[in-house]
């Protein structure tokens, strides 16, 4: 396994993933399929955009003879990232999830099977299960229960993808995974966005009470879960994703004012997401015990790491805010 397709590696999670593989095997060579959607953002890969065994490509992964032209020149495996992957975002304009979430899916997924691949693994998120109540985990047999578009969108890509495994004979893995958390995270999701506003003295919005669950996960586990998965996962099998650390979202709020010395004055409840989901939690015992493994990252050191990056690279993000990050590509390789 060489060469590898990866899907969306200009987003949060794929472009950790990018310079997590490059640095783990130098020998292999990867192609990024991106489609430079708002959140794709290629200054993440501004590290490695030179290196020999990397290469670029913009285009979306629903255009079919984009995807089969990439796939003539060999792909030996596909660890498919891209995605609309905003909860909010999917309440206001659905139409466009289904399309890259669903569609898109299933012509990475045609064309893995004509062109034959070693593997598929499609990267997908534990809010396919919808919502727990106080006690209990997602399984990996845990019914689909999406409540938003996004999710009914992802749930809807994950069984395309088992149907290409039991149809087909396609070697796929699904992985779903927890919250993550970490660099290079668009600055729309909780933890950066309560950085970014807490650092201009800005109000926190906070979802209904606060005491909504979360799972969260340190990116770089998450990267190294689907690195397992794709070199030893069981071809038509599902792996849960998630380090045990469920937090509220006003516990992590607090956490992060308070290492950033700011005041609790700026947090300001907003009327409730609707279909909002009250609980995650995973059960990653198949993963941990069948692949062996194990996150390193705990999530006191991991938060505070985190803060300490967006301090650390506050040009990264307030480049994001005004917009100058989509001149990055035009100036790069020309127009966008
Ligand atoms: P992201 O929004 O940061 O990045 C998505 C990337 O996909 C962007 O670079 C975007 O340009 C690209 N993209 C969007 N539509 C495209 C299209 N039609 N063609 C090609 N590229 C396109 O997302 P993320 O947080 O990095 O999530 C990556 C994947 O992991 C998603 O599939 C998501 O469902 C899944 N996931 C995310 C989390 C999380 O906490 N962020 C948790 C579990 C699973």
């Amino acid at each position: 396994m060489k060469k590898l397709l990866i899907t969306g590696g200009a987003g949060f999670i794929g472009s950790n993933f990018v310079h997590y593989m490059l640095n783990r095997y130098p020998s292999y060579e990867l192609i990024n399929l991106d489609a430079l959607t708002y959140a794709g953002n290629l200054e993440n890969l501004t590290a490695i955009e030179n290196n020999s065994n990397y290469t670029f490509v913009k285009g979306d992964i629903a255009n079919k003879e984009l995807v089969t032209g990439l796939f003539e020149q060999r792909v030996d495996a596909v660890v498919h990232f891209a995605a609309e992957s905003h909860v909010d975002r999917s309440i206001l304009e659905p139409d466009v999830f289904v399309k890259t979430n669903v569609l898109g899916t299933q012509v990475l997924l045609e064309a893995a099977k004509q062109f034959g691949v070693q593997k598929f693994v499609h990267v997908s998120t534990d809010e396919v299960y919808g919502s727990l109540g106080e006690t209990g985990f997602f399984t990996e047999g845990t019914p689909l229960a999406p409540n938003s578009p996004y999710s009914a969108s992802k749930a809807g890509s994950d069984l395309l993808v088992r149907a290409y495994h039991e149809t087909f004979g396609l070697p796929v893995n699904i992985t779903r995974c927890s919250n993550n958390y970490g660099p290079y995270q668009f600055p729309e999701k909780l933890i950066p966005l309560i950085i970014a506003n807490a650092l201009a003295d800005k109000p926190l919005p906070v979802y209904g009470d606060g005491l909504n669950i979360r799972d969260w996960l340190y990116v770089e586990d998450h990267c190294s879960a689907i690195d397992l998965v794709l070199h030893k996962g069981v071809n038509g099998e599902v792996y849960n994703i998630g380090g045990n650390n469920e937090r509220t979202n006003i516990h992590i709020v607090k956490t992060i004012l308070n290492e950033l010395g700011k005041p609790e004055s700026l947090i300001q409840y907003v009327k409730d997401r609707p279909g909002h989901d009250r609980r995650y939690g995973i059960d990653a015992t198949k993963i941990t015990t069948e692949l062996g493994w194990q996150p390193v990252h705990n999530f006191e050191t991991g938060i505070n790491e985190t803060i300490r990056w967006y301090l650390d690279h506050q040009a990264w993000w307030k480049r994001i805010q005004s917009g100058e990050y989509q001149e990055y590509f035009a100036q790069q390789y020309g127009s966008r």
